[in-house]
């Protein structure tokens, strides 16, 4: 699949067109940033980890029957992926406080929630992503009732689905973000509603289970060092390794070179 113009460029990735105007490819960028670009750097190696957990992460809940823009990883940095329209609408999920939760509203960080928080922000760098009510969203027209209702299900299925999944390789979710758009079924000939955007460490605050290591875009928000190698050991315990690449891993201080799994 041949790229075509480009169509947008975001903090992290960017976006092609091909010769199918429903089909687009994204392409995964080292770029990191935090609190709205004020802070910027490149991780080497992050986009190609991103694409690859990525990858696993929403194959892994269209197995489970959520319905994603993921169609198939093209190479290292690029997926191919169903052109959405994409709600203007961060929707996020908290299952142990911490983050711009605590600093809001004083709850002490790592509570464990009762039950998962949803929490809905506008998508708006200029204004640093506000957190909004569902009354906005319907007063500004940014998704509909029915919309929210379907979406609010998926998320809260999509968190069960991860929950396990990394409670299985000894990592908590403690919270993620996701982004909805809607994209064309051919075969219903009707606007159907998919998970897009991207599930990685970027999107989520992953711990491990046992020392509460953060093994997220944590590193690099709070300065904590060995960024790529907290994104890698979430690529380890999934069991999965991007193909040839020289990014090596350092497993806490010990530098080993990584074994690559074919697809
Ligand atoms: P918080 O609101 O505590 O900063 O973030 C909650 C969760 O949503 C975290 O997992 C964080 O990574 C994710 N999140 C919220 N906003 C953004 C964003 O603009 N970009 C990315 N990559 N993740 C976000």
């Amino acid at each position: 699949m041949n790229k075509g113009k480009k169509l947008y460029e975001g903090k992290a990735k960017i976006l092609y067109g091909t010769k199918d105007k429903d089909l687009i490819i994204q392409h995964f960028k080292d770029d990191a940033t935090a609190f709205n670009n004020l802070k910027k750097s490149s991780v080497e190696g992050k986009g190609v980890l991103n694409n690859r957990i990525s990858e696993h992460i929403l194959s892994n809940l269209s197995q489970c029957g959520i319905k994603t823009h993921f169609i198939k990883r093209l190479n290292m940095r690029e997926q191919l992926i169903k052109k959405a329209e994409i709600f203007p609408i961060e929707f996020i999920v908290r299952n142990i406080a911490t983050g711009s939760l605590t600093k809001r509203l004083g709850i002490p960080e790592g509570t464990v929630l009762n039950k998962p928080l949803l929490e809905y922000c506008f998508k708006k760098d200029d204004l640093n992503d506000p957190l909004i009510s569902k009354e906005h969203i319907f007063s500004f027209e940014w998704a509909t009732e029915e919309d929210i209702k379907e979406i609010d299900k998926m998320t809260l299925r999509i968190n069960d689905i991860l929950i396990g999944l990394f409670r299985g390789i000894g990592i908590k979710l403690v919270d993620f973000k996701i982004e909805y758009g809607k994209t064309w079924n051919k075969d219903t000939e009707k606007k159907e509603i998919v998970l897009a955007d991207e599930i990685s460490p970027d999107t989520c605050r992953l711990w491990d289970s046992k020392t509460e290591k953060k093994l997220d875009k944590d590193r690099f928000r709070k300065d904590l060092g060995n960024i790529i190698q907290g994104y890698q050991e979430v690529a380890r315990r999934l069991g999965i390794m991007p193909e040839e690449t020289n990014i090596s891993e350092v497993n806490f201080g010990k530098t080993i070179p990584i074994k690559f799994k074919k697809k």
